[in-house]
């Protein structure tokens, strides 16, 4: 199935931001930011629901070519979801490449033995067996159709998809290179279906600086037009063995990690992964969510780099001088008032105007294990 379609392409000059935007985010350093009043970080167990992608990003070390490519079953699902449970877990990650094309024959006869005919629905079972053990499902399938999305937004709590950026960039080229139109168009997808929503940026892989606020721009416009998007994540590449580039420094990480905090409405929490970037030297510059790390699995998308321990998160917190706290995959604020789980900051919260997440997720979140922990 081809992903592009005649409103991909329209989308991105619809969403595009006027130049002086550009130009005043383009201005904007640390020292123009407020560090944040907390931070926060959930806790996940990382399911590689499968390894197979129909693109070959020059930076991405998660997929797997036709042949090679593994597919977890539903077996495989439940155990590790049971561990996850074990461990304290609240939140099922499922990670995917891109919609697999036809070259992975061999994932799709799978799947039909399994009684599915697309991966949406193989998803559908996963994140049921999620919910069925304790585990609220966020799921990044990559790019979705309106229609894909749908089939499985009842049984996620949250979904994401990354923008990385708005620039025609090489790292994505290929016989089958993906697009920021199609990625855009996702994210426009999830705030029509009203799904809460992780995106974020991917800084190193051949934008510039004007890409990386035209970037910023659009997801905030995408933001106010549909209220969905959670947290935006700025996400540095980082080496491994199929990345040729280098990796930004800090001086890039602390200016990009300022502007989208600058950018962005105080709701849409900034995130900077910490195993992935020197999160003690960003903290004043306005991050206030530290992800999702795994007390029990690896990061599969960045292997080589070991998530800190929970500890660690406190102590990176406490170097701030900051509470830490942990939150579930879907934020505080999509909940109805009856599951909220921040009590705290309940009465500050209005009502949700629409509905977030649905009355399977709800209950979910209502007889969550976690809430016999405390
Ligand atoms: S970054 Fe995503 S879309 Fe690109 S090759 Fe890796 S899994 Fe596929």
């Amino acid at each position: 199935m081809s992903h592009t379609s005649e409103s991909d392409s329209e989308i991105i000059s619809d969403l595009s931001p006027d130049y002086e935007a550009v130009e005043t985010l383009l201005s904007v350093g640390p020292a123009d930011v407020e560090p944040a009043r907390e931070l926060t970080f959930a806790r996940n167990v990382f399911l590689p629901l499968t390894t197979a992608c129909r693109y070959t990003c020059t930076y991405c070390t998660y997929f797997d070519p036709p042949g090679e490519a593994t597919l977890m079953s539903p077996a495989e699902i439940r155990d590790a979801v049971r561990i996850g449970v074990d461990a304290g877990c609240t939140e099922a990650l499922f990670t995917f490449g891109d919609e697999p094309d036809k070259r992975y024959e061999k994932l799709y006869d799978q799947l039909n033995q399994w009684g599915h005919d697309s991966l949406h629905s193989y998803l559908r079972e996963a994140c049921e067996i999620a919910l069925d053990e304790g585990l609220l499902p966020h799921s990044n399938p990559g790019d979705q159709t309106h229609e894909q999305m749908a089939a499985v937004a009842d049984v996620n709590s949250s979904m994401g998809v990354m923008l990385e950026t708005t620039a025609d960039v090489d790292a994505h080229a290929g016989p089958r290179a993906k697009t920021p139109a199609q990625r855009c168009t996702t994210i426009r997808n999830a705030g029509e279906l009203a799904i809460p929503f992780t995106t974020g940026i991917l800084i190193g892989i051949g934008e510039g600086w004007r890409d990386r606020a035209e970037s910023l721009l659009v997801l905030r416009e995408l933001h106010e037009r549909y209220g969905h998007i959670q947290e935006i994540i700025v996400q540095p590449v980082v080496k491994n063995e199929r990345w040729r580039g280098e990796t930004p420094d800090l001086q890039t990480l602390r200016r990009v990690t300022a502007m989208a905090r600058y950018c962005l409405p105080d709701d849409v929490s900034v995130q900077v992964p910490p195993n992935l970037a020197p999160v003690r030297e960003l903290l004043d510059c306005g991050i206030d969510d530290l992800g999702g790390v795994s007390p029990i699995t690896d990061d599969y998308i960045n292997p080589s780099y070991a998530w800190p321990a929970v500890e660690e998160l406190r102590e990176i917190a406490a170097s701030a001088d900051v509470p830490l706290s942990e939150r579930l995959p879907v934020y505080d604020r999509y909940l109805p008032p009856s599951v909220r789980q921040l009590t705290e900051s309940e009465e500050s919260q209005s009502a949700p105007e629409r509905t977030w997440v649905s009355p399977r997720i709800c209950q979910a979140i209502a007889s969550g294990h976690w809430n016999h922990q405390q």
